[in-house]
């Protein structure tokens, strides 16, 4: 019988002092809904879980900021964000595929800061979020920083946390007006499968030519990735059949994809070239309608 300690702080400050920078085996537990599934698989045997669901009142919320941003809580539950208006005001590729990210049950389950800090590929918010500019706060006994989201994603179930930081908030910057996006999911085991490639890109149209340009794929690959070059040549340029097709034929053989049960390298690679270019005329139909 494997136990455990349970701990369930009353303030954050409590929470911080449960954690253990040495210890592998004590974590914090947002929704749970990963971190149980590991137990279960016994790929995890926790010494201690520091329960954070006590933490509501301090953790949970949306709000704008001061910049017209989002600043959301770690501890807010998925389906929170999805029902939000501000969510589907400011960040509406969000607001979008959160309607479509696994069931109604682990979408009330799950929270934002442990969907994030648990760094799984597959998970479909982290590439919107990653070219949206978004950033984390994470804190510890022994202070606060924020981290950028391309900083935090570091590997394969790998970020940039330390084991004795906690992540409280996120924050979304509010795109310029002129900048449209969209995300774009590849499920091949079924449609509400976790995604086998998920691909998010931003840019504006700027007198007839692309730019603010931002491409990332996740799913297929070790971490969500912005592709730069594929960035670079959309750029400057008018946003023709042509040109999105050449965009998802680059981005085919930019990213290093790894193989698994949804799919081989060439599959993957095959998606990407076709999801690439679906999700950018994707996004130019919400520029051309002005949504
Ligand atoms: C059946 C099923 C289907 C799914 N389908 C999809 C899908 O289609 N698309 C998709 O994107 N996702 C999918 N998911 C994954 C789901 O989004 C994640 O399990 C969920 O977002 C994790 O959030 P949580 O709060 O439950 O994390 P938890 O399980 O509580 O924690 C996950 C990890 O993050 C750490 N953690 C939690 N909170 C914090 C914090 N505040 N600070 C630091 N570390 C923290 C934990 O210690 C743990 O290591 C699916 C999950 C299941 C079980």
């Amino acid at each position: 019988v494997n136990t455990f300690e349970l701990v369930r702080p009353r303030h954050v400050d409590e929470a911080l002092a449960a954690l253990d920078a040495d210890d592998p085996s004590v974590r914090p537990v947002g929704g749970g809904t990963a971190l149980m599934l590991m137990m279960k698989q016994k790929l995890f045997q926790p010494t201690r879980l520091v329960w954070l669901q006590s933490l509501e009142n301090d953790l949970r919320g949306i709000r704008v900021d001061e910049q017209g941003g989002l600043r959301v809580g770690a501890l807010t539950p998925l389906c929170d964000l999805e029902k939000s208006p501000e969510v589907a005001r400011i960040a509406p590729v969000l607001s979008q595929a959160l309607k479509t990210l696994a069931s109604v049950r682990i979408r009330n389950a799950a929270t934002i800061g442990g969907h994030i800090a648990h760094a799984d590929p597959h998970m479909d918010l982290p590439p919107i979020l990653l070219g949206s500019g978004a950033r984390v706060q994470a804190m510890s006994s022994r202070g606060s920083r924020w981290i950028e989201l391309a900083e935090l994603f570091r590997g394969y179930y790998e970020t940039s946390l330390q084991r004795d930081e906690l992540l409280t908030e996120l924050a979304i910057p509010a795109l310029p007006d002129d900048v449209r996006g969209a995300y774009q999911k590849c499920t091949s085991i079924s449609a509400d499968d976790w995604p086998t490639l998920g691909v998010a890109v931003f840019f504006a149209v700027e007198e007839g030519r692309l730019g603010q340009v931002r491409v990332v794929v996740s799913a297929a690959t070790e971490k969500p990735v912005r592709l730069a070059a594929v960035e670079q040549l959309l750029t400057g340029e008018r946003p023709t059949e042509l040109l999105l097709q050449a965009a998802g034929d680059m981005a085919s053989t930019q990213i290093q994809p790894l193989p698994d049960i949804r799919g081989t390298i060439a599959y993957k690679r095959e998606m990407a070239r076709v999801y690439v270019r679906r999700a950018l005329e994707v996004a130019l139909q919400a520029q051309q309608k002005g949504v």
